[in-house]
């Protein structure tokens, strides 16, 4: 079990107890986490182990009873070698794709759900909920319904369809807020207060970003417990990536991987909303919110990312870099993901992909560099995103000849 000792505050140190809160009450800055760790973890015990899910780490997440585990066997997904990409995008010899669009719900947003409402269990919580751009609503209510919670999903009305029937099919409520994620964010994070209600990604927040450091531990393990050299990270609040970050760190703190001093990250943002790059670009530590998103990568349209600010102390950390990609680049970046490595990505995989092309393109990447390019979510979460490059269907009789006239 995962022995968490405190909340301490990631500005100022405080420390509370591990209760129902999340923001510093003398800074008002983010807690995290402080485990009590065993001393004697040991990676082949990991590596050994028969549990296919991200759960294999389950000392290392912050629950304290395995019987509170809500298991939808997410994770330990798979990482892809992929040659013939890397090829594509000038000549990148050592490329692998951690392909978390073949979770239970589709996209990476198992991990830190499934932690968030497990904790939700823990703590006798009597409903759940979600802010989301699309993806974290069916993660959370999958979750919840496996839970046996109600759930309250608060996203823009204007999101993907398929990622609204998807949250209803689990049973959740939806409530479809007119305006962007910021306006739903704020809704949810009152409602969530003076309900009860545990928000997964606001007042669940120190619980949830533990999730997605298994995006750290699962590279590491399937490569041998070896650190890449350089990782793809696409962003909205920039949660995903510091929870990466602070999963290296780990590692590295158990002994596990030998030296993570050489490692860099590349922060990946759409152009129709991409506040951290245009921070990074100017050299500003002040993220200056987008007031309206417009890109078709909607689960990275966050105007005003919570992390923001986190994202770019990690970039100086690790080298880092920030890069955008226009709704144009990211068609070509799903398409040429699918047509070589046979794996369909929505918008923000294509993000991912667009991104680490720039940069092989420019040599910020170097071709013998491993580079792991993290692909989030599934193309038929969004299957209008490439409608228009799509060839047009071609209907025809179920006539022999007329089929083999067209097929040379
Ligand atoms: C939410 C999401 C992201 C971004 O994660 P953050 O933690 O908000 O930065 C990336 N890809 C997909 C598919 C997502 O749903
Ligand atoms: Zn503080």
């Amino acid at each position: 079990m995962g022995v968490i000792q405190s909340l301490k505050c990631r500005e100022c140190s405080a420390e509370y107890e591990p209760q129902f809160r999340y923001i510093c009450e003398e800074c008002f800055g983010p807690l995290d986490v402080i485990y009590n760790f065993p001393s004697d973890l040991n990676k082949e015990v990991f590596s050994s182990r028969q549990e296919k899910s991200y759960w294999r780490y389950f000392e290392l997440l912050p629950i304290s009873n395995k019987n509170n585990i809500i298991n939808l066997h997410a994770g330990f997904t798979p990482l892809q070698e992929a040659d013939e990409l890397g090829k594509q995008i000038g000549g990148l010899k050592n490329l692998f794709i951690k392909n978390d669009s073949v979770n239970p719900t589709f996209s990476f947003k198992d991990r830190p759900a499934g932690v968030a409402v497990s904790r939700a269990k823990e703590t006798k919580l009597r409903a759940v909920g979600c802010a989301s751009t699309g993806n974290l609503a069916s993660a959370t209510a999958a979750h919840a319904a496996k839970a046996r919670l109600p759930c309250y999903i608060f996203a823009p009305s204007d999101i993907e369809s398929p990622k609204i029937s998807q949250a209803l099919a689990y049973g959740a409520e939806f409530v479809a807020v007119q305006g962007t994620y910021d306006d739903a964010n704020r809704v949810a994070s009152i409602i969530g207060d003076s309900k009860g209600i545990g928000i997964v990604n606001i007042n669940m927040r120190p619980y949830y970003v533990e999730g997605s450091k298994t995006l750290a531990f699962e590279v590491a393990e399937q490569l041998n417990w070896q650190v890449p050299d350089h990782l793809i990270i696409p962003v909205g609040s920039g949660a995903m990536l510091n929870a990466i970050c602070k999963g290296f760190e780990e590692l590295h703190e158990f002994g596990f991987v030998e030296d993570i001093s050489n490692l860099r990250i590349t922060a990946a943002q759409p152009h129709g909303c991409a506040p951290i790059v245009n921070a990074f670009k100017r050299h500003d530590s002040d993220i200056v919110p987008i007031e309206r998103p417009e890109t078709i990568a909607k689960s990275l349209a966050i105007g005003d990312p919570g992390d923001g600010m986190y994202v770019l102390r990690r970039l100086k950390q690790y080298r880092g870099v920030a890069e955008e990609a226009t709704d144009a680049e990211i068609v070509d970046g799903i398409l040429m993901l699918a047509r070589t490595e046979g794996i369909f990505t929505e918008p923000a995989g294509g993000v991912s992909v667009a991104v680490l092309k720039k940069l092989v393109e420019d040599g910020t990447i170097e071709r013998d560099e491993k580079v792991v390019c993290y692909v989030t979510g599934n193309g038929l979460k969004s299957p209008e995103a490439i409608a228009d490059k799509l060839p047009k269907l071609n209907v025809v009789k179920p006539d022999i000849q007329l089929v083999s006239a067209m097929i040379t």
